[in-house]
């Protein structure tokens, strides 16, 4: 039976050594609890570091023997391996970059690369020995952004997501990192790409885009002929474990003394871990402001502060949990009374009963990151209001604040603004409080946990069946030589062939895209048997194809119908049509090349072309959009079609259209073969119009009418020469 591997940095699980004996408890995270329901069912597994360092062969062996028992194995790292691939590269380079600190913290230390790239490839190894075709692989996470490719390097065909925990940063943050290729080429390796906002894929995807030679088309990239699917999968938590909690005898008691210290006060609430991302600082700095401002709050409002040690061997956490005590020490020195202080400032982790309890009590929960993926924290916060009471206070920089919109949103950087919403909150009344929290309660109840595995599951499957669908489109194997084996059969066939991104590659310039030696002997081949009409199907100028094709014999298309030429007569054109729209939108196009460098139009008899080709990426695709929201009512009053192609964006007569042109040529004759090969937009009008018994091939694995694709111009030329050999061997 398949299995479903899980993968990340860290295993669910701590490990202490008592009296010589490992002792494992599991962990209780939320994404323990989530991917629960996948990795202990069957033979599934986890495969992660247990956490401590082991030296011995015999102390390993014993605990992976325990891991075993709970369906986890371990990779062990080595102590070098830990400050080189986990602190020095995961988290002094990906971590600072990935959250906009690159310039205050990320040092680019060559040895921590290698034992970054070394690490992942321990984990690779670890999957090989489990992994077997047909499983499902699912990897978490910044610390293992190359090993998507390289378990697919191994095993072309398993099916692999990758879920990102952290932001995915803007191009301008990520392009600063010096091994950029290679991670993003590492990611490329899963099928499915998942992260926690639709910011993080928008920044994805216009990464990728940039950095590596690779196309995309909605959200769906194609690398290597495969295609990837960049999504966004917001991450939840256990909210029925959150609201079940405070029902229980040990939180209740918890509750009551939080509520006795804090009888006369209202409980603000602060919990994160020690990160320079969390703003705790900033957040310190909103609430001394406050008590300054407004001294009638001194001895009314408290602030819980819980901040949870972490990376304590990494110089700048030190430095900046040295910064926190004093700030607090310091708020606490300046406004504290006789029986008031305003920080309970605590550096240490917390039970879950106790965070509970403090939840269910706060009044307020002042969640200001200065960027997080996620964020936790807040969802725990509304799961624990089982009152749907409480007022949550959410910076926008954190993934949370995306659907979490009924919290008091505020930018992290502005004190003022984070002030004000704490007097906000203190002051707001309960119905608009129950109003705002049961609308969040039903948020993070619908989008919990559970759900999120369920739903990245899912897409993954689909995915993985989308590119089989495609597998059995692409003409080649049996698909490919069906059609060749009807080509031989038959005597009286039409060919259709466009020719721009199908007969050759685009070009950067229009006039570099001329026909080669091989593709006239190609043209030749096929034109040489009596049994074929050659189209030429083309968007082209008709004086460029006659100066191409003019001496061949091929029934010559051009300007995507309004000219035809039947071999060695004269070209003719559609009758009754106008080209007086021109000189209103002549000028209208002009001024999108005086503001776009780069582009420039060209000028057919009945149509008008923007190329935007050549220029700066992203700028391009934005003022074609513009222009083609700015055309939309023009065109459709003066019977105009607009025509978004590769970099291009056609302007032409409605009733030029290669589909009706292909259509009468095609009802002309009885032929038993009918084949169209195009890549683009307009191509596809032809891919309609023809009789269903037609073959259908785009070039290119968008979405199409076609039945077949092809990869390349490259592709269609092979196939095409495969269809004129089947033939000769059929004539000897
Ligand atoms: N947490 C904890 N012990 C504590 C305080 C917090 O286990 O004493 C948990 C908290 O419940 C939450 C997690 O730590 O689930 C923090 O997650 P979040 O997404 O807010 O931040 P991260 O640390 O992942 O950046």
């Amino acid at each position: 039976m398949p299995k479903t591997i899980i993968v990340s940095n860290r295993l669910p699980v701590k490990i202490t050594q008592a009296d010589g004996e490992y002792q494992l408890s599991p962990s209780e995270g939320g994404l323990a609890t989530g991917l629960g329901s996948i990795y202990k069912q069957h033979n599934n597994v986890w495969i992660g570091w247990p956490g401590i360092e082991v030296n011995s062969d015999e102390d390993k062996s014993a605990i992976t023997e325990k891991l075993k028992e709970i369906s986890l194995m371990p990779v062990f790292l080595s102590q070098q391996e830990i400050s080189e691939y986990y602190e020095g590269f995961s988290n002094e380079v990906l971590w600072p970059v990935f959250h906009y600190y690159a310039s205050t913290y990320a040092s680019y230390k060559q040895s921590n690369w290698d034992h970054y790239r070394e690490v992942n490839q321990k984990f690779c190894d670890e999957i090989l020995k489990v992994a077997k075709a047909g499983d499902t692989i699912w990897i978490h996470d910044y610390q293992l952004l190359l090993l998507p490719a390289l378990v697919r390097e191994v095993m072309p065909d398993v099916s692999i997501g990758f879920f990102l925990h952290i932001p995915f940063p803007s191009n301008e943050m990520f392009r600063l990192i010096p091994w950029r290729s290679e991670l993003l080429e590492g990611m490329l390796g899963a099928d499915l790409l998942g992260f926690h906002t639709f910011d993080d894929v928008r920044h994805f995807l216009s990464t990728v885009t940039r950095i590596l030679p690779v196309t995309s088309s909605s959200n769906i990239i194609t690398a290597n002929d495969r295609s990837i699917v960049v999504e966004s999968f917001p991450m939840g938590i256990d909210d029925k474990k959150y609201g079940s909690l405070p029902l229980t005898q040990e939180v209740i008691e918890q509750v009551n003394q939080i509520k006795e210290a804090f009888k006369d006060t209202k409980l603000i609430l602060s919990i994160d871990r020690l990160d320079y991302s969390k703003g705790i600082l900033q957040r310190l700095e909103a609430f001394e402001l406050l008590l300054k401002l407004h001294p009638e709050y001194i001895g009314k409002i408290n602030l819980y502060m819980i901040v949870v040690p972490s990376r304590e061997n990494v110089p700048q956490y030190v430095h900046l949990h040295d910064q926190i005590d004093k700030k607090a020490g310091s708020i606490n020195a300046l406004y504290r009374t006789m029986d008031w202080s305003p920080v309970h400032y605590y550096y240490r982790s917390f039970p879950i009963e106790m965070l509970s309890a403090l939840y269910y009590s706060a009044d307020v929960c002042l969640v200001t990151p200065m960027r997080d993926g996620m964020n936790l924290v807040s969802k725990e916060y509304v799961a624990s209001r089982v009152n749907n009471d409480g007022v949550l206070i959410l910076s926008e920089m954190a993934g949370a604040s995306k659907k979490l919109i009924d919290a008091i949103i505020v930018n992290p950087n502005n004190i003022g603004e984070i002030c004000r919403s704490i007097i906000q909150a203190i002051k707001m009344p309960l119905a608009e409080q129950r109003e705002r929290m049961t609308q969040m309660r039903q948020n993070v109840s619908k989008f919990n946990i559970a759900h999120w595995v369920k739903i990245f599951m899912e897409r993954l499957k689909e995915v993985k069946q989308l590119q089989r669908s495609m597998q059995t489109r692409h003409v080649s194997g049996t698909t490919g030589q069906s059609i060749i084996n009807r080509y031989a059969k038959t005597k009286n066939r039409i060919i259709f062939l466009d020719y721009d991104g199908t007969l050759v590659d685009f070009k950067p310039n229009i006039a570099q895209a001329e026909p080669d030696k091989q593709l006239y002997e190609l043209l030749s081949l096929l034109t040489e048997d009596p049994a074929n009409h050659v189209v030429l199907i083309s968007g082209r100028k008709h004086e460029n194809l006659s100066e191409w094709f003019g001496n061949k014999n091929i029934y010559l298309i051009a300007e995507h119908g309004a000219w035809f030429r039947q071999q060695n007569t004269s070209w003719h054109k559609i009758s009754g049509l106008s080209d007086a729209w021109k000189q209103d939108i002549y000028p209208l196009l002009e001024t999108y090349v005086d503001r776009t460098p780069g582009s420039f139009i060209e000028e057919k008899t009945y149509s008008l072309v923007w190329h935007y080709r050549k220029a700066q990426k992203g700028l391009g695709e934005l003022r074609a959009n513009e222009l083609a929201n700015n055309l939309k009512y023009l065109a459709s009053d003066k019977g105009l079609q607009l025509l978004p192609g590769d970099k291009v964006l056609e302007i032409k007569n409605m009733e030029v259209n290669k589909g009706k042109a292909a259509a009468l040529l095609v009802d002309k004759n009885d032929y038993d073969f009918i084949i169209a090969f195009g890549d683009d937009y307009t191509d596809e009008d032809i891919f309609k119009a023809l009789p269903d018994s037609a073959i259908t091939i785009k070039v290119g694995s968008n979405i199409s009418a076609a039945k077949f694709y092809l990869r390349n111009p490259g592709e269609v030329r092979r196939f095409l020469l495969d269809l004129t050999e089947s033939t000769v061997v059929q004539d000897k």
